[in-house]
């Protein structure tokens, strides 16, 4: 459990005015402070002990202080494509999972988690299924990101925060480890190399557009109407498409940055030509390119459409003038989809 520990500030998320303070309240060299902000910002270490040039003395301090190495990678599943997902454990004994995605040009994506579990609960999605446990702090949605920089000894290409729970019901500390990722002195991640998914959540979306930042949006919308979306999203979490258009259309006049809709494509459900078509007109009005996602196996008595289906909705949306891509599937033998790693560990935990 968290203890009176948790006063401290993460190590991650201390200023380099913070640094300096720290230097000078525990009688060590000023220089001390620059050294421990390239070993966090630009060699992504939060673990003290690995900070070889540091005096022993001040090693020993930073973790009165602040902190540290909060999020352990706990076991690393890799498959034959080379993605892979970390499964991490928070200090107070909680899981979340953290994907590495590579693209066939050698790109490299991370995938984030923002909660432990996720208030939403949608139909399809393992992460939901086993309810809301809490949010991620600032610091460990950054420790996460360089936890997976370490695997890779690189920043990525891309990051979407597309891991465990819905990102905009934390935004605060999403927004406030972003600004520590993107900060151009420090890690200096590209905004625009960031993607935020959401299931819809709209003041968030307006809270983003507000904050100006050109971080992408990609909204899960999964169906063209209210009705069959309310089957896919069940709680009180659900905004009318009516109002996340005109989100999307605000944060896409303050950002400048074109959404995406996400589709997470189910047999029978929301895979109909006539659906494409309503889509397609959505998709025109917001500007969104549409991201389809073949539904991966996890909770719920849902199936995923055979290939034709797809290639048809597909097509539809394409020839109404709407830019379109289906996710190609990786990992498919090890990582499967966002949450179901935790959801197996925590079931093994239990046995
Ligand atoms: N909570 C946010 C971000 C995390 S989920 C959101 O819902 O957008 C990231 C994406 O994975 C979402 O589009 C989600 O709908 C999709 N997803 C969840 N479970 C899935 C499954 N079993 N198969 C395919 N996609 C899934
Ligand atoms: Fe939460 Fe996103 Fe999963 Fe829905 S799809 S339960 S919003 S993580």
């Amino acid at each position: 459990m968290m203890t009176a520990e948790e006063k401290r500030p993460y190590l991650v998320m201390a200023t380099v005015d913070e640094l300096a303070a720290f230097a000078k309240k525990s009688g060590i060299e000023s220089y001390r402070a620059g050294q421990i902000e390239r070993w966090v910002s630009k060699r992504w270490t939060v673990d003290p002990d690995a900070m070889t040039d540091l005096s022993q003395s001040a090693r020993k301090l930073l973790p009165e202080h602040f902190l540290c190495n909060t999020v352990k990678v706990v076991s690393e599943h890799f498959s034959s494509d080379g993605a892979g997902k970390l499964l991490l454990e928070l200090r107070d004994g909680e899981l979340i999972e953290c994907a590495l995605i590579p693209a066939a040009d050698g790109r490299m994506t991370f995938c984030l988690s923002t909660q432990v579990g996720c208030p939403v609960r949608c139909a399809f999605c393992s992460s939901g299924a086993g309810g809301f446990v809490r949010n991620l702090d600032a610091g460990e949605i950054v420790e996460q990101f360089f936890c997976a920089c370490r695997k890779i000894h690189s920043l990525p290409d891309n990051v979407v925060i597309m891991g465990i729970g819905e990102p905009l019901l934390n935004l605060d500390n999403l927004i406030a480890a972003l600004e520590r990722i993107c900060d151009p002195e420090r890690v200096a991640f590209a905004a625009r190399r960031v993607t935020i998914s959401t299931s819809g959540w709209t003041p968030g979306i307006k809270q983003l557009a507000l904050h100006g930042r050109q971080w992408n949006l990609a909204v899960s919308l999964h169906a063209p109407d209210d009705k069959t979306r309310a089957l896919l999203i069940p709680t009180r979490f659900r905004r009318d498409i009516r109002d996340i258009i005109q989100a999307c259309r605000l944060h896409r006049e303050a950002t400048t940055r074109l959404p995406t809709f996400e589709y997470v494509m189910l047999d029978s459900i929301n895979d109909s030509t006539e659906q494409a078509a309503k889509l397609a007109k959505l998709a025109k009005e917001a500007g969104a390119k549409v991201n389809l996602i073949p539904y991966n196996k996890a909770n719920g008595a849902f199936t995923r459409p055979s290939r034709e289906t797809i290639k048809r909705f597909e097509n539809t949306l394409k020839s109404a003038g709407v830019k379109v891509t289906v996710r190609v599937e990786k990992g498919a033998d090890s990582a499967a989809a966002c949450g179901q790693l935790r959801a197996f560990a925590k079931k093994e935990k239990l046995q």
